[in-house]
C-alpha cells in the first residue's frame, strides 16, 4: 500500500469534496490520519469550511 505524505493527504482531502475518492484514495488517507493527526484537524477544518462557504453561496437548499 501507497504511504501519502502529508502533502499528497491533503491535496486528496481537497479533491475529496469535489470528486468521490477511489477506494484505494479512501484507504490511503484513513491510513494517514490515522499516523498524523495535523492532517486529520486540518481535513475536518477543510470539510467544514467548504460546507460553511458552500452554505453562504447557495442560500437555497435545492434537494438534500
Ligand atoms: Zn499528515
Amino acid at each position: 500500500m501507497k504511504l501519502l505524505t502529508c502533502k499528497e493527504t491533503t491535496r486528496l482531502v481537497s479533491q475529496g469534496l469535489d470528486r468521490e475518492l477511489e477506494f484505494g484514495e479512501r484507504v490511503a488517507l484513513r491510513v494517514h490520519f490515522a499516523i498524523c493527526l495535523g492532517c486529520r484537524r486540518a481535513g475536518r477544518q477543510m470539510a467544514f469550511l467548504r460546507r460553511a462557504v458552500r452554505a453562504l453561496s447557495e442560500p437555497r437548499q435545492q434537494g438534500s
